[in-house]
């Protein structure tokens, strides 16, 4: 089953390689701009150690228990990140195993996790969630537009906790282009008060290409990578 399943991951990784030197080409933008981020979430351990050892060096997870079981069983150094939305009364934990937190979207959430990372002596790296959703229906999480420079003059205050860069989801059933311009749109009003904050984590399976076209310089990639999600995420 193992030799099957590297076998299996292997290609999908060719595949999505693939894809992303693609969209680099026709974003006339230098294929080592983009990093791809492997979304492990719902997925074993296992596979983690082989993704490793075919050269993936970030994971994503959006639980905070099945990161930290999955950490504890994976060999290989990797960095981690928390993708999905954080309650800050798991702040703490999650600071305890992630090296990067992606949806950050509000100053009490930044307070609780400048907290966590003072506790376990480690610096975090923050993207900021931005909100793509029509002003007023944020279903998907993410900082209003409006509010991103607020809030990163908020983050900049915090000793432990280090603004990398912004992070984003396409709103369901609109179209992905006209999301991400506004995202780059948005990050570049964040780089004038926040200039080291380059990174921009946009696109997923269905949509990656349209996120490298408009800066995407990580892609979040869970289905196309590992297949079918065996739990339902
Ligand atoms: C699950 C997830 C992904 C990966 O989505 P796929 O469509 O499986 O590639 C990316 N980003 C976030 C925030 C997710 O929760």
């Amino acid at each position: 089953m193992t030799q099957d399943r590297r076998a299996e991951l292997q290609r999908n990784l060719d595949e999505v390689n693939a894809r992303v030197d693609a969209a680099c080409a026709a974003a006339h933008r230098p294929r080592t701009d983009v990093h791809i981020l492997a979304v492990t979430k719902s997925f074993p351990a296992s596979d983690i150690d082989v993704l490793a050892e075919l050269g993936c060096t970030d994971v994503g997870e959006n639980r905070d228990q099945e990161a930290r079981e999955k950490k504890e069983q994976v060999k290989a150094g990797l960095r981690w990140h928390m993708i999905g939305q954080v309650q800050r009364k798991k702040a703490k934990q999650i600071a305890g195993w992630a090296d990067l937190v992606e949806a950050v979207d509000r100053p009490e959430l930044a307070d609780a996790l400048q907290l966590g990372a003072q506790g376990v002596e480690k610096n975090l790296d923050i993207l900021m969630q931005i909100s793509l959703d029509p002003i007023g229906t944020q279903n998907r999480g993410g900082v209003d537009r409006s509010q991103v420079s607020a809030l990163a003059e908020h983050i900049l205050t915090l000793s432990h906790l280090t603004l990398t860069g912004v992070m984003a989801v396409a709103p369901v059933g609109s179209d992905p282009s006209a999301a991400f311009e506004l995202l780059a749109g948005a990050h570049e009003r964040l780089l004038r008060v926040a200039p080291q904050a380059q990174m921009v984590s946009a696109g997923m399976s269905a949509d990656l290409e349209a996120a490298i076209m408009h800066g995407a310089t990580q892609v979040r990639i869970g289905g196309a990578l590992l297949g079918n999600r065996p739990l339902l995420t």
